[in-house]
């Protein structure tokens, strides 16, 4: 067997692999050897060792063994049958929800107990809920920690374990190319060998917290591949053509005299950068960053102009009906008064309406269209697409970028693309992780704002606030109380929110207090916005539907509950909303005591910046669940050992290493991409 023969021989070559097995490895995108050792393990079970029961903490999974005091069914609300253990230095208590009348006798006959599983706390103090068990104990213990491997298709983990075992006994035999990257730590063959089958020996909470240098090598090989493939998506979309525009004509300079202000310089410099872009010919593909409130949609606006002057159509997605329409409020705004023709095209439009205006996108009588995904649609086809506006970049996947870029593919021309990010993104991910886009910051806002005061409070002190509210409000500012729920559930949510609405209606009935919600209709949510912006509404209760691109400048004030629950960048996102006039204004953080280390932290950065880009670095080193691009950029890469936050550090080492290796050696660097390349379709191009 040469070297590269694990990657091309087929794992129905293994023993115990027929057609059945085959067919679901197949699911797990797993057809060669070399596929079965790139599904790593997602976590361990550590079996080596027996933990004594006082050392136990709720949460871990431990072997414990100990001698069985009693046996007996508990009726709770539930019934179930509880066995408690002691060792020399505690009790825990076994719990069976369900247990036959065998397993009840054999485990009463039972006088010591081996097992294993995950503690938690329970109304009978630590318990383990369904351990694995055996009636003896002092056997001899697991040699190795035990992998538990992602979702295996119906194959057991045990049989996976098996067949990795198999293809590692082929591994030492014909190992697998190593570039020799990242080459501070173990090789390739090694790491991987380590990550099936820890020795004893190992660091345990290395491995446990991902720190192992056997996870190092294969997470920084494995965003270099990322890195690579866009890389390579970037030198394919440089062999297509893409419209070339004029250069900004009157209609560009009527808009910006209309706009009743002059841009930053920053939005210059960007605009500057936009039109070289368009103008020469090839495929536009930037991604545009500024925080909340900087300009970003004006200067978007402007590119739009110059699109239709040159004869092109622009489509601007958003992620969000409300950001759809508030994005379509705007243009249409900005853009009516040139005689450009604005339209809108979301899930919610259909029928006669839907009709129409397909056919006035078909025909060019549309000359912008802003919409939400309803815009990737195969029935949308489009005169001469010439720009693709995509806002708020993290909830869209390549994917979607790429399917929206057809839409305008004509013969070897494909439209520009301009993506805006209201998430900041630290540096080193962007230069890596954006691999395949030029990025533009503007990173100056407006002049006359003023950074918005942030305290932090108990929910104990709610009363103040809502007396806040009061005064505020009374003095003639508006203001925001953001309900927010830890679940991602629009009915919890909205009824949260309809909850607070009752509660703030009662106790401030001076004042108009209204509420929008992600369940309710798109007339309604306009209807309310209509009377916020109106000023008609004093008071705004909101889900965080109103997260991006609600923009009303004399809203002053910012409730937000439950703020120890959310991330920076959301936190960041919705106090946003206000700050956008003159006056000052004031963001309220109403919390639930204990704080957590990480909520502390968290909300202690929003009280010391409102800088969108410190936020973003401290975002990084504090790194809450699902912060980031974490949860937010779902539909988008999901890595195997890497975590784009734990390992950034490793990004800008990986971007040089790459860039040379494209010199030196382009075949390693297609090698990298294919052993690594479970999903995207596009790395499956190269
Ligand atoms: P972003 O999309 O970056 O969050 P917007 O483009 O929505 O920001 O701009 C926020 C607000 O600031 C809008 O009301 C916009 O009209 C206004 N604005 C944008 N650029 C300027 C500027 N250069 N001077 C004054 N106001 C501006
Ligand atoms: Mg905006």
């Amino acid at each position: 067997m040469g070297p590269s023969q694990l990657t091309s021989t087929p794992v129905e070559t293994l023993k115990g692999v027929g057609p059945a097995l085959g067919e679901k490895l197949v699911r797990l995108g797993i057809t060669h050897l070399a596929d079965v050792l790139f599904h790593l393990p997602l976590r361990y079970e550590d079996r080596t060792r027996v933990t004594p029961i006082a050392n136990i903490r709720v949460g871990d999974a431990v072997v414990v063994e100990g001698r069985v005091i009693s046996c007996d069914v508990a009726f709770g609300r539930r019934r179930s049958l509880l066995v408690n253990l002691q060792d020399d230095t505690g009790r825990i208590a076994l719990r069976f929800f369900h247990f036959s009348k065998a397993q009840q006798r054999n485990l009463a006959s039972a006088s010591e107990l081996r097992c294993f599983g995950e503690v938690r706390r329970g109304s009978a103090g630590l318990e383990i809920y369904h351990p694995e068990y055996e009636k003896s104990t002092g056997k001899p213990l697991d040699q190795t920690l035990t992998p538990v491997y992602p979702s295996t298709e119906g194959i057991s983990q045990s049989r996976y374990r098996a067949l990795v075992s198999q293809v590692l006994a082929k591994l030492a035999q014909t190992p697998l190319e190593d570039f020799g990257v990242g080459n501070d730590g173990p090789g390739i063959n090694e790491a991987i060998a380590t990550l099936h089958q820890p020795p004893a020996t190992v660091d345990v909470l290395a491995l446990q917290s991902g720190a192992h240098p056997a996870q190092r090598r294969l997470a920084y090989e494995e965003l270099m591949a990322h890195y690579a493939s866009l890389r390579f998506i970037r030198e394919q979309v440089n062999e297509y053509r893409a419209p070339t525009m004029s250069a900004p004509g009157n209609q560009c300079q009527t808009l910006r005299a209309n706009l009743g202000f002059s841009l930053t310089a920053a939005q210059e410099r960007v605009l500057d950068e936009i039109v070289d872009d368009v103008t020469d010919g090839k495929p536009m593909l930037r991604l545009l960053q500024g925080d909340v409130g900087s300009g970003k949609t004006v200067v978007a606006a402007i590119a739009a102009v110059q699109a239709q002057e040159s004869g092109f159509q622009t489509a601007i997605m958003a992620p969000t009906e409300v950001l759809a329409e508030q994005h379509f409020l705007n243009f249409s705004q900005w853009l009516a008064p040139l005689g450009i023709q604005t339209s809108w095209l979301t899930g919610k439009v259909k029928g006669k309406k839907r009709d129409l205006e397909l056919a006035m996108i078909k025909g060019g009588t549309t000359q912008v269209v802003v919409g939400t995904h309803a815009l990737f649609q195969k029935d949308v086809a489009f005169k001469r697409l010439g720009l693709v506006i995509i806002d708020e970049q993290h909830r869209f996947g390549v994917h979607q970028r790429l399917a929206l870029r057809e839409k305008g593919n004509e013969g070897n021309q494909i439209p520009h693309q301009l993506v805006m990010t209201a998430t900041p993104i630290p540096r080193t991910l962007t230069m890596s992780m954006y691999a395949d886009m030029d990025a533009s910051i503007i990173d100056e806002l407006p002049p006359g704002r003023t950074p918005v005061t942030t305290s932090v409070l108990p929910e104990s002190r709610r009363a103040e606030v809502i007396e806040r509210v009061r005064t505020m409000c009374q003095q003639g500012n508006q203001a925001y109380w953001v309900c927010t729920l830890i679940e991602e559930s629009d009915v919890l949510e909205s009824q949260a929110a309809e909850a607070t609405l009752k509660e703030l209606r009662a106790a401030l009935p001076s004042l108009q207090v209204g509420l929008i919600h992600g369940r309710m209709s798109h007339a309604e949510k306009t209807a309310v916005m209509q009377e916020f912006k109106g000023g008609r509404l004093n008071l705004l209760v909101a889900t965080t539907v109103i997260e991006v691109g609600v923009d009303v400048p004399n809203a002053t004030l910012m409730v937000i509950e439950n703020s120890e629950r959310l991330g920076l960048a959301q936190l960041h996102q919705l106090r946003g909303r206000v700050g956008r006039g003159t006056g000052t204004s004031y963001c309220l953080l109403l919390y639930h005591p204990p704080l957590g280390e990480l909520s502390k932290r968290r909300l202690s950065v929003m009280r010391e910046t409102n800088d969108g880009f410190v936020i973003a670095e401290e975002d990084l080193r504090i790194r809450g669940p699902g912060e980031l691009l974490g949860s937010r950029q779902s539909g988008s890469v999901q890595f195997r050992v890497a975590d784009l936050i734990r390992d950034s550090d490793l990004l800008p080492r990986l971007k040089v290493e790459a860039d040379a290796l494209f010199q030196t050696d382009p075949d390693a660097i297609k090698t990298i991409i294919r052993r690594w390349s479970n999903l995207p379709d596009t790395m499956a191009q190269v």
